[in-house]
């Protein structure tokens, strides 16, 4: 069998990958440990958050569908960070893990051109310039452009105390082999380790001990094609940690498979620690936060979110028995910590596609990230660029300057991860222009050109567009008086102002302005006046962003030979030309970013590179 592109793996990143590759024309096959487990959220059940829930949004706006699945699984939606700056804004939704693993199956079973199968790949092997793969079940396929997507699976091991489980998730067998047959290929792998928090029976809680979460008054959609009001009526509950439950993991913490046994190897999140790494880095602190989450709605498992382990059954039944609320507490699951192989990021160029293995690409936590939303956008990016090599046209490469996607990518392939890499807003140096209401008019036009965005979305997308347009001309061109300006808004002005310059003032909003100025506010929806205000109100911060972007232009996007060699160019540091030999960037901006090479390197290279043209 033949086809254009074939996805291993049917994670989150797989799903992206094999659905907008399939729509893009090619003809596409998902092959994927079992058809029952397509889109499985591992571990918590939930969607977004600060930068996660923007990187749902961007992934939306170009034509991927988490974000409209997640809609129709939500049961609880929240703008998180509504205290702070529009740019620092999440969306984030509890969502039925079960009703979401349905609605991707759905989605790719009713996806023209993608062929979907249940088995194991093995092997991957060049047939001319194409890939052949063998599956364990001896089934062979030629691909010419393939994408690993295949998650924690690699030689995937679990461990709760002494007990070591081999596995790609509790209950679904481990990949064994592939990753020494990547090796073998020339690829650099390393392992590392995250873990996931116990389920208890929703039935077993004093619920009266914990303080409850409700979604927002009004919810707020991930997906801009969603038009059907989101469920939002599932309740999360709030509770901490206290001293019998740190007096337990203390005399616990020789039973760790991190801490005491040390049968775990690989390097964890730092930003998602275990439950005990808290205690052993925080340790005086009187009690940490946790969340009480519902997997479903009407289903009995709860999620205990911030309380992942590695100590043993008997160990962790006595910790949730120590929580407020929880002396009755049932276990379903046990929580658990899990070990796997991941390959280094930065073999890869900007497209996702192996340096190493030219026409085969790397997407998800293969690559060192950790989140299904971090999945699901190299996903979509190594599918889409997979079908645009196979059509013979050019790459989709986002900017840092344009999305979270872009940044994501740009730092794995650029600086590589020693640790599970997980999105957050600092990342991102221009994050006022990555703003999450503002993901259709970066991304939306991109989604169209290659073709996944339907007419009907973009055309309802560039309608708002308009409005927002109308109400900046009318607030550039509408002067606010000062009596008028006094009595609406209470501030004090000498002279009447353009009303766009008056909302810069942070003391001012924009419904007392229009007031102020008898204009009609109700005419424009919520969403046009919030992104309008924002725009106005960020003007001055991302006039300067812009004008640095444009400084930078000509260094961002200098193009380095690919066969340029390191050894030959006289003034740079040993280091840096270790380092640059390596990581191969792109471009000088790449240089500039990779972790040791100084401004003076980067000054070296220009040279040398202006010298060669
Ligand atoms: P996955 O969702 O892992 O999917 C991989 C798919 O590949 C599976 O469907 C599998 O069947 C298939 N597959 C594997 N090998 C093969 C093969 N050889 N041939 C064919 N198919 C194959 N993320 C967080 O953000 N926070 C957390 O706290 C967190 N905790 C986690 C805890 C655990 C125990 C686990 C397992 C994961 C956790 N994650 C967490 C990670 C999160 O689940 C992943 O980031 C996300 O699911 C990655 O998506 P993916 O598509 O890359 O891979």
């Amino acid at each position: 069998m033949e086809y254009d592109v074939v996805v291993i793996g049917g994670g989150h990143a797989g799903v992206e990958a094999s659905i907008a590759s399939a729509r893009m024309g090619c003809a596409t096959l998902l092959i994927t440990g079992n058809v029952d487990y397509l889109g499985e959220m591992s571990c918590n059940p939930s969607v977004g958050g600060v930068a996660k829930g923007t990187i749902v949004r961007e992934i939306d706006a170009l034509g991927g569908v988490m974000g409209r699945i997640a809609d129709a699984a939500g049961i609880q939606f929240r703008v998180l960070n509504k205290s702070k700056g529009i740019a620092v804004h999440g969306l984030r939704a509890q969502v039925d893990r079960f009703r979401y693993r349905d609605l991707v199956r759905e989605a790719v079973l009713a996806c023209d051109g993608l062929s979907l199968l249940q088995d194991m790949v093995v092997d991957l092997a060049p047939e001319g310039s194409s890939w052949r793969l063998s599956t364990e079940c001896g089934t062979t396929v030629v691909a010419k452009r393939c994408v690993f997507t295949v998650g924690t699976f690699l030689e995937g091991c679990a461990h709760i105390g002494a007990q070591t489980v081999s596995c790609g998730r509790m209950g679904e067998r481990a990949s064994t082999g592939l990753a020494h047959r990547l090796e073998q290929l020339g690829l650099r792998a390393g392992r590392l380790k995250t873990g996931t928090p116990a389920r208890v029976h929703r039935d077993s809680i004093d619920y009266s001990a914990l303080t409850p979460q409700r979604g927002d008054t009004t919810p707020v959609p991930f997906s801009y094609a969603t038009n059907k009001p989101l469920t939002n009526d599932a309740l999360c509950w709030e509770l901490r940690t206290n001293s019998k439950t740190h007096e337990i993991i203390r005399n616990n913490l020789h039973r760790s498979p991190v801490y005491g046994l040390q049968s775990v190897q690989g390097v964890g999140p730092r930003y998602c620690p275990s439950i005990e790494d808290k205690l052993v880095r925080f340790g005086d602190r009187s009690g940490h936060g946790l969340f009480l989450e519902p997997e479903g709605n009407g289903r009995p498992e709860m999620y205990v979110s911030g309380f992942s382990t590695g100590l043993p059954v008997a160990v962790q039944e006595q910790m949730l028995r120590s929580l407020s609320g929880f002396s009755q507490a049932r276990m379903i699951k046990p929580a658990y910590a899990i070990e796997y192989v991941y390959f280094c990021p930065n073999q890869l160029n900007r497209t996702l596609e192996s340096r190493v293995l030219p026409g085969v690409y790397f997407a998800g936590q293969i690559n060192g990230t950790s989140g299904y939303e971090e999945a699901a956008g190299q996903g979509l990016l190594a599918g889409i660029n997979a079908a645009q090599a196979v059509r013979g046209k050019e790459p989709l490469v986002l900017r840092r300057d344009e999305a979270y996607l872009g940044v994501l990518v740009d730092d794995l392939v650029v600086k590589g991860t020693e640790e599970p890499y997980r999105m957050f807003t600092s990342r991102a140096e221009y994050r006022l222009l990555l703003r999450y209401d503002t993901c259709d008019e970066r991304l939306m036009p991109l989604g169209v050109a290659v073709g996944l965005v339907s007419s009907e979305v973009y055309a309802s997308r560039q309608a708002v567009w308009a409005e927002k347009e109308k109400l900046r001309t009318l607030l550039d061109s509408t002067t606010v008086g000062a009596d008028a300006a006094a009595s609406h808004t209470g501030v004090s002005i000498t002279q009447g102002v353009r009303a766009s310059v008056f909302l810069r003032r942070p003391e001012v909003s924009l419904l007392p302005v229009l007031a102020a100025c008898g204009l009609c506010s109700s005419q424009y929806s919520s969403e046009v006046r919030a992104g309008v205000e924002a725009d106005i109100k960020y003007a001055g911060f991302v006039k300067k962003h812009l004008e640095e972007i444009a400084r930078n232009q000509r260094m961002e996007t200098m193009c380095i030979p690919a066969d340029i060699s390191y050894a030959d160019i006289t003034g740079l540091l040993t280091e840096s030309r270790e380092k640059l030999s390596q990581v191969q960037p792109q471009t000088i901006g790449q240089a500039s970013r990779v972790p040791g090479v100084t401004p003076a390197d980067v000054s070296v290279l220009i040279m040398y590179i202006t010298q060669l043209n």
